[in-house]
């Protein structure tokens, strides 16, 4: 495998930090996002008011928002209620399918859509094997889950080695 797929298009540090206009700027017109870690910490069922107020931001510019979670249909159905995007849950990633699928639900052309995530190996790795860009955001809370921080750990490592700064 190319390390090169594993390597984010664009970095922030965190979804608040990206200027709403940033896609669109972009010619960006789908948002995938990913939930846990990149939107909300595993333990808020919910957005955040700032999270809720930039992802109402981002679709005021003309770009559709949508979730894409590995997670499970509770998690993700529960933190989609106030918002009414398309969702899938249980996506497999780094597998395309899930990604596929809800683009093609979308009507998104790769090259109008971008994949936003905070996982190289999930959601940087299933964006890039769909041929879409993808912005990396720092996870939110890694504290008490072990194997999360090392795979950061590993993550930095690499964007250190092949990374472009940014
Ligand atoms: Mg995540």
């Amino acid at each position: 495998m190319s390390f090169k797929k594993l390597i984010p298009d664009f970095v922030f540090s965190d979804v608040c930090r990206i200027d709403p206009g940033f896609f669109a700027d972009n010619g960006i017109r789908y948002l995938i996002s990913d939930v846990d870690n990149t939107l909300a910490t595993y333990s808020e069922s919910v957005p955040s008011a700032d999270v809720a107020a930039w992802l109402s931001a981002v679709t005021a510019t003309g770009v559709t928002v949508a979730l894409i979670s590995n997670n499970g249909r509770e998690r993700v159905n529960e933190f989609n209620k106030g918002l009414g995007y398309s969702v899938r849950f249980r996506a497999g990633k780094p597998f395309t399918k899930g990604l596929k699928s809800l683009m093609k639900e979308l009507g998104a052309a790769p090259e109008d859509t971008c994949v936003l995530g905070d996982q190289l190996f999930t959601d940087v790795l299933c964006a890039h094997r769909a041929g879409v860009r993808c912005v990396l955001v720092d996870s939110i809370d890694v504290s008490g889950r072990p194997f999360l921080r090392f795979k950061k750990r590993l993550e930095a490592v690499i964007m250190r080695r092949h990374g472009r700064s940014v």
